[in-house]
């Protein structure tokens, strides 16, 4: 392992010491279902990851790959609905909740995350979040749209106030064509 590991390496790393099992976790984006997967591993057999992605696709790709490891269907629940909604369909504290901004590689690459929902998505998750709980948000400045997310969420992450949110950034500073970088918050009060 390199001495500086990936952005989404160093995420799981940081979230994988702060899970615990029976927890409620959240995977805002669940493109191919990676992250929910990792995180179904971290909350064990009483916790409940919440996924959400606008395209079916990704519902179902993320279904199989969870059925595929032996996830126990009571763990997971999977919405084919935008984030922005997240507040309606999720209950109680949630411990983690990711984001994999961008589009899905193997899928419609016109169907992106965009700033106005992601923003809004952001807000709730942190009225969601628990005290000591953290959100990871994986951004991609290097397709069209996707610089002006990345922007846009980095300046509403820099304003979060300093008593309630420590938040911090993350990513190869020398690389070409605006690699991806990683973005967490971690609620203190
Ligand atoms: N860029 C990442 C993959 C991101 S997948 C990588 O390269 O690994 C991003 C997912 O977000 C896609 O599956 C897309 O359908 C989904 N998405 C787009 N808008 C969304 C929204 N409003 N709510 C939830 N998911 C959304």
């Amino acid at each position: 392992m390199p001495a500086f590991p990936k952005p989404i390496q160093l995420s799981h790393l940081l979230i994988g010491q702060i899970v615990h099992t029976a927890d409620i976790v959240v995977d805002a984006t669940l493109g191919n279902g990676h992250d929910a997967l990792f995180l179904a591993r971290l909350i064990g057999e009483k916790g409940v990851v919440y996924g959400f992605d606008v395209q079916e696709e990704a519902i179902q790709s993320s279904t199989e790959l969870m059925q595929k490891n032996a996830i126990n269907n009571k763990n997971y629940r999977f919405l084919h609905a935008g984030h922005e909604k997240m507040s309606s369909h999720v209950n109680g504290e949630v411990s983690v909740i990711m984001f994999n901004l961008g589009y899905l590689p193997s899928a419609d690459k016109s169907v992106i995350t965009t700033e106005a929902t992601t923003l809004i998505a952001l807000e709730q998750a942190l009225h969601l979040l628990k005290v000591e709980g953290l959100v990871s948000i994986m951004c991609y400045p290097g397709h069209d749209g996707g610089d002006k997310e990345a922007d846009a969420v980095r300046k509403w992450c820099s304003e979060l106030a300093r008593e309630s949110y420590r938040v911090v950034e993350y990513g190869l500073l020398n690389a070409p064509n605006n690699p991806p970088f990683l973005i967490l918050i971690e609620k203190t009060k």
